[in-house]
């Protein structure tokens, strides 16, 4: 069980819901980490006295640095700070819940003090999966799952000792707000109604990602990263109520899941307390009262960013990489109203077509193919 604690991300939707965990486990917090959300950090740093707060926009820092100026907590700017704040010593475990691929160098600074990374970040794994798997396995760091499909899987594999008996991953997924659309009717919707999802309250890139499918797209590629499967062994169901998280099914045909209220602080809580559980005051699941479980195909015709994503998963490599830098510009300028719906498939598209591929690719090779593909997203929009 986990004794101190540093958020990277902790203004955030996940960052916030850790520290009520953090508050109800009587967790130390070490490090806090954010953007530009400087009240909210402020209030973080005066409830839970950090040793070190980072915030990656300077002048932010040099505005919190001022308001606790009464306090112990040492405040740094800019993002080389947040390898400082994940690599701080007096932490066992490092929540990695800032939104982005920002997050993979300050995973990677974790995983080599040997923290034990609860990972939020599906970004790290998406882009450089095999680089920070492989690096875990050398340092002996652990990777906790903290997205609530992984969880799932996670304690359903508690007990399995050999891989080799998984037959297949199946991933839910709650359909989004669009859910039941056709492409005409899906190609109308705003930032609006893509931010309204009606199961989770989340940040607003992955609420988005949610609309499009390209959610589950990067969590089939996290699965595959996690436990070392072929794109063939993760399936994906829709499944409305988003109450089974996931399930895994094995070669005797048994399937087990993990089933549970949609609130992230249930995953969050076994990443700090595993291998363990700790007692919650969290509702229980009232099977009695749940509505009907139901299952169904995910609609690919709608939602094609589902399937650009399983495609830059077999290709493997640095496609990866280029799919989630090409799908977080196109985000942000959907974000900013600046592009539709289907932009952020037909520009993910051109950027995943305009890359080549570099296979076992080295963390440069991956971050040039982050920016490239960000910088086609750019320009293309603007064509
Ligand atoms: P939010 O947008 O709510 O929070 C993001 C956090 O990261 C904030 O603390 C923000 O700081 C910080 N941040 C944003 N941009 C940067 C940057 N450039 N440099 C450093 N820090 C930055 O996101 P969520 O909490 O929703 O998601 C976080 C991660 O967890 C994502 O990878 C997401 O996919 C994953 N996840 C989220 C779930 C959820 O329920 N929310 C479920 C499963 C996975 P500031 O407040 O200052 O902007
Ligand atoms: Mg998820």
């Amino acid at each position: 069980m986990t004794n101190t604690i540093s958020i990277l991300g902790s203004t955030g939707s996940i960052g916030r819901q850790t520290l009520d965990v953090a508050k109800q486990l009587g967790l130390r917090v070490a490090a806090l980490t954010a953007n530009s959300s400087v009240e909210r950090a402020e209030e973080q740093a005066r409830k839970f006295r950090p040793c070190l707060v980072v915030m990656t926009d300077e002048a932010a820092a040099r505005d919190l640095a001022v308001r606790l100026r009464d306090t112990e907590t040492r405040v740094l700017g800019g993002a080389a700070a947040l390898e400082e704040a994940a690599a701080l010593p007096a932490a066992d475990t490092v929540v990695t819940a800032v939104v982005g691929m920002v997050g993979l160098k300050p995973t990677l600074a974790a995983i080599d003090e040997k923290k034990r990374i609860a990972l939020a970040n599906k970004e790290t794994l998406v882009c450089a999966g095999e680089l920070v798997m492989d690096a875990a396995e050398r340092s002996g760091a652990e990777i906790v799952p903290v997205d609530s499909e992984h969880s799932a899987i996670f304690q359903c594999l508690q007990g399995c000792g050999n891989r080799r008996e998984i037959r297949r991953l199946i991933l839910t997924c709650s359909g989004g707000p669009f859910y039941g659309m056709n492409t005409e009717e899906a190609g109308r919707m705003t930032k609006k109604d893509a931010l309204k999802h009606p199961n989770w309250t989340m940040g607003p890139k992955i609420t988005v990602d949610c609309a499009t499918l390209m959610n589950k797209g990067l969590e089939v590629i996290e699965a595959m990263r996690l436990y070392r499967l072929p794109l063939e062994r993760v399936d994906v169901v829709i499944h409305r109520q988003s109450i089974v998280h996931s399930l895994v099914e094995f070669w005797d045909g048994a399937v087990l899941a993990q089933l549970g209220t949609p609130d992230m602080r249930l995953p969050i809580r076994y990443a700090m307390t595993y291998p363990e559980r700790a007692e919650s005051p969290l509702e229980p699941l009232d099977l009695l009262v749940c509505p009907p479980l139901t299952f169904s195909k995910p609609d690919r015709r709608t939602f094609p960013c589902l399937a650009l994503a399983e495609e830059a998963a077999v290709r493997g490599g640095t496609a990866c990489a280029a799919l989630n830098g090409a799908n977080e510009e196109a985000v942000r300028l959907f974000l900013a109203e600046k592009i539709g719906f289907y932009d952020i498939f037909h520009l993910t598209r051109k950027a995943m077509a305009a890359l080549p591929v570099v296979e076992h690719p080295t963390l440069e090779e991956i971050l040039e193919a982050d920016r490239e593909a960000r910088e086609i997203v750019s320009k293309e929009h603007l064509a």
